[in-house]
């Protein structure tokens, strides 16, 4: 069987028998590898702790008739303060079960994809402990670039419903903008009159979302926001998620569960 090399992040991993796992990652080259991890949860495995999740590791894989076998793994980089805060395990969960329920083997490969992961979990891993307001952050960050990188990007600067594109978008509107997560973006005042379906942004909360969409992560990571609108803009971008990819991430069941 032929063999390869690779680098990726580990995404999860599941018990596979009795003493093996099959650890799911995103590879640099952008697509998802599943593959065998052989007597991985053996108490001397010869694989040690190198297949954590979230791990940046290089490999050296075999190729199988349903599933690779991983037979060298090296540590290239180990989130170590994603593994001891609950709160930055729980946001980093999200973005790998966000990768793992809209990306699939052999599917669009997008390295991009791989630098946004790679990026986020060092962002989440460099966050101070607990500061759940800066993850929630980071998240937005992420999606917003995850559906600008996989082709679901939002229409921010022309109705989505008429098209008609809107003048100056930044400052149209001094109290509220109407955005319709059904058609995809922002609604011109005509359309919104007659939608049904539209959540209603304030002026703050659309220059947030303008922002994330816009700006580096340099720029984003000082950007001051204000927690109402963090809290509004990341359901709208969860809601978005929900109905354009087939991934139900409904992470606000689960912060109520854990209370933040
Ligand atoms: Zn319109």
């Amino acid at each position: 069987m032929p063999s390869y090399k690779a680098k990726a992040i580990i995404l999860k991993s599941y018990k596979l028998g009795e003493s093996d796992k099959i650890i799911k990652m995103y590879s640099s080259e952008g697509d998802i590898i599943s593959a065998v991890a052989k007597g991985s949860r053996k108490v001397r495995s010869r694989f040690g702790g190198r297949l954590e999740l979230f791990n940046l590791v290089d490999l050296e894989l075999t190729t199988g008739r349903n599933l690779d076998v991983i037979n060298q793994v090296e540590i290239i980089k180990s989130f170590k303060n994603i593994a001891s805060d609950f709160y930055k395990f729980v946001f980093c969960e999200i973005i790998s079960k966000i990768i793992l329920k809209t990306q699939v083997p052999g599917g669009d490969q997008s390295p991009l994809l791989f630098k946004l992961i790679h990026v986020s979990f060092n962002e989440i891993n460099n966050t101070d402990p607990e500061d759940v307001e800066s993850l929630k952050k980071i998240m937005c960050f992420f999606e917003i670039k995850f559906l600008r990188i996989t082709g679901y990007t939002p229409l921010l600067e022309s109705c989505s419903k008429c098209s008609r594109p809107l003048k100056d978008p930044y400052s149209f509107h001094e109290n509220k903008v109407c955005f319709s997560v059904r058609h995809g973006g922002i609604l011109c005042y005509k359309c919104a009159d007659s939608s049904a379906d539209r959540d209603i942004l304030s002026a703050s909360d659309y220059r947030f979302l303008f922002d994330l969409f816009n700006l580096k992560l340099e720029d984003f990571r000082d950007m001051e926001v204000n927690p109402g609108s963090l809290k509004r803009v990341y359901k709208l971008i969860e809601d978005y998620i929900i109905y354009h990819t087939e991934c139900n991430v409904n992470s606000f069941k689960y912060f109520k569960k854990i209370g933040i």
